[in-house]
């Protein structure tokens, strides 16, 4: 799951990264308006935090915009004005839900949860054999044992399970795994793939490596 956050506030940023970075989510950042857009435009997220006073571009200005656009991401706005207005007009431009501001980091991942909860394109459960795999609560079961996964090796499964009976190359793992300028090496991605593997060979699951094209989820 990838998150694009845009708050001006560097601290506020700071904390709102990382809460998004504990529950999972790979994040993008973003400290202005037209920054914001042109990484919407770009696509690729599953959820974005959005601020209404920012520099460069107002916030509902680019809620306006990306959604002229055609982007149909999910948008949470943060906001610290308390008037009515401000909300209603996000609620009318598309976004899905708000935070007033200051609000608890538990309520944001509740609310952030729901939002991808009722956006779910994918079906919620995904299945590899005897792996089966909760894309919401993104909990994993082998021969409905559960998993104990770490957060990077959630990421892969899911990239993998996503895609599955598709070549998942490493680019794209690192591109799934990583936020904007932070660097995973295809090393990194090798370690995550053999712990994967050792975890998911009782149950028969394996990821196949087809040399220089990438990894492939299949069953016995
Ligand atoms: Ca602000």
């Amino acid at each position: 799951m990838r998150a694009l956050i845009v708050e001006d506030d560097p601290l506020l940023m700071d904390s709102l990264n990382r809460a998004m970075r504990a529950a999972g989510y790979a994040t993008d950042q973003a400290m202005d308006g037209e920054t914001a857009l042109g990484l919407l435009r770009n696509g690729g997220f599953d959820l974005v935090l959005l601020d209404l006073g920012l520099p460069r571009l107002d916030g509902l200005q680019v809620l306006k915009r990306a959604r002229e656009h055609g982007c149909r991401v999910p948008v949470l706005i943060l906001t610290a004005r308390d008037g009515v207005e401000d909300r209603v007009k996000g609620l009318d431009l598309g976004a899905d839900d708000y935070l007033v501001k200051p609000f608890s980091l538990a309520e944001l991942e509740a609310r952030a949860r729901a939002l991808l909860r009722r956006g779910q394109t994918a079906p919620p459960l995904l299945a590899c054999g005897a792996l089966t795999y909760d894309t919401v609560g993104r909990r994993a079961t082998l021969d409905g044992q559960s998993l104990e996964l770490s957060l990077r090796e959630v990421s892969v499964l899911e990239a993998l399970l996503f895609r599955q009976g598709k070549v998942v190359s490493k680019e794209q793992l690192i591109e799934t795994l990583c936020g904007y300028g932070e660097e995973l090496s295809a090393n990194a991605i090798e370690v995550y793939m053999h712990r994967l593997r050792k975890k998911l060979e009782p149950g028969g699951v394996t990821i196949r490596t087809l040399r220089g094209l990438g990894y492939l989820m299949d069953k016995v």
